[in-house]
């Protein structure tokens, strides 16, 4: 029996494309391994939103090459794969397959190739694949299912390459939505949903709008827990806020990318909002759901970026105290507008100082916020052993948080929704006991 190993850099969407590409291949009659010794097929699905990402997947293969010299069957697929198309096939001589991310349906078709001694490229659009319902996905151990109600982004950022790996915006059919729903809920016992587009408020199908995809998948009996990822603020609407506040399953876990707090960056970004407006939508989720759990991306070190309107994006960290945040230092990619602005590039050393400023206070906010959930008691979606600890189970509360409780009862809770109440906590955890 012929294994394969997939590695998966990158966000929700690439894991969601390698699970899909797992079960295409075990359907095929492959084996999975983790191994890369026992596979003899190796797929690196990957991400390029950030330079330092690309250059790891580069040294990935160079090791890989090194490593087996040759005897494995190597192919890239992701966002790489479409970025560099045919390039990247030519770059690496020793790669034998490139898939875009529009062409995971085609992995078999690719490795078949591949053993037959071609190498196969494909980056093509492929948009009516998406409309297909994906009961295929390699699902085993999940307590959480990602399901794509939209792919690839039509809001061209200035710094953000996602729109040329990705492609435009495809609403994929509410129908698909709902019978991937019911797949894993019936057939797989997966409670956890979280509903997976670029910019999820865009969902725009035949005139069926992201609340109303919201409001259809809460109703399926069997989803316990609705989350979804990623809201653009400019879309964010009142009316999403009052359907998530009449469906007790859909998640109060919001997260918005605001990017900058500078009105100054924001547009230089082609954001296409202002402080203001992102921050009256904050409010107006507070107001609507006054439990609620937030969490935002920043970007420091933005051409043009002054300490002024860094002030201003830590004006708002403190302000808003979010629960959790994404923060990284601006990276160019090819081919993107924000290449083209003449102002001048922030110092490397005073983007890292101020990225390191943002972390630290976030993890100040965070820890207290932490601190606040002690001796409280939270549903907790168990999802698996400990890594650290056989004896310890961990999980995550609607809010995200991750916590760590004993549990004699052990693994069988694996999968289900109980109650611990929280006695300790770090910046990044909760420890707790099952109640
Ligand atoms: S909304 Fe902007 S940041 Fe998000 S994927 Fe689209 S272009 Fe990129």
């Amino acid at each position: 029996m012929i294994k394969f190993k997939i590695e998966t850099w990158g966000c929700q969407m690439n894991e969601y494309d390698s699970q899909k590409m797992a079960g295409i291949l075990k359907k095929a009659g492959y084996i999975e391994t983790q191994s890369e010794k026992d596979a003899e097929i190796i797929i690196l699905n990957t991400c390029s939103v950030r330079e330092k990402a690309v250059h790891k997947i580069h040294s990935r293969l160079g090791v890989l090459k090194k490593r087996f010299k040759g005897e494995k069957i190597l192919g890239v697929c992701g966002c790489v794969a479409s970025q560099e198309g045919r390039a990247l096939l030519e770059k690496v001589p020793y790669l034998q397959f490139v898939l875009g991310t529009r062409s995971t349906h085609l992995i078999s078709k690719a490795v078949e190739q591949a053993q037959n001694g071609m190498r196969f490229l494909d980056a093509d659009d492929h948009e009516s694949e998406m409309d297909h319902p994906v009961t295929f996905a390699e699902r085993s151990g999940q307590t959480k299912a990602y399901i794509s109600i939209i792919e690839g982004c039509d809001n061209f950022c200035t710094y953000c390459v996602v729109p040329y790996t990705r492609g435009r915006e495809h609403s994929r059919p509410l129908q698909t939505i709902l019978d991937e729903v019911r797949d894993v809920v019936q057939n797989k016992n997966i409670h956890e949903i979280e509903l997976l587009g670029q910019n999820v408020n865009s969902y725009n199908y035949r005139g069926t709008r992201f609340p109303d995809l919201l409001e259809a998948v809460s109703a399926e009996p069997g989803v316990q827990r609705l989350r979804f990822l990623t809201s653009h603020p400019k879309d964010f609407s009142e009316r999403l806020v009052r359907v998530i506040a009449a469906n007790s399953n859909i998640c109060r876990t919001i997260h918005l990318p605001m990017q900058s707090g500078s009105d100054v960056i924001l547009r230089k970004m082609g954001r296409k909002y202002t402080r203001a407006e992102y921050l009256e939508k904050i409010e107006m989720i507070r107001e609507i759901l006054p439990e609620n759990w937030l969490s935002s991306d920043f970007i420091v070190g933005f051409p043009g970026e002054s300490e002024k309107d860094f002030m201003e994006t830590m004006d708002v960290i403190r302000s808003v105290k979010y629960d959790n945040l994404f923060s990284f230092k601006y990276s160019p990619r090819p081919g993107t507008a924000a290449l083209k602005l003449k102002e001048p590039a922030v110092l490397n050393s005073a983007a890292s100082r101020r990225l390191s400023i943002l972390q630290h206070t976030q993890e100040q906010i965070q820890l207290n916020k932490h601190l606040r959930m002690i001796n409280r008691i939270f549903p907790v979606l168990v999802e698996s052993v400990s890594k650290k600890n056989p004896d310890f189970l961990t999980g995550r509360t609607e809010g995200n948080h991750v916590v760590h409780f004993k549990a004699g009862r052990g693994a069988q809770l694996i999968g289900r929704i109980v109650n611990v109440e929280i006695k300790s906590v770090t910046m990044a955890s909760l420890k707790g006991v099952l109640i």
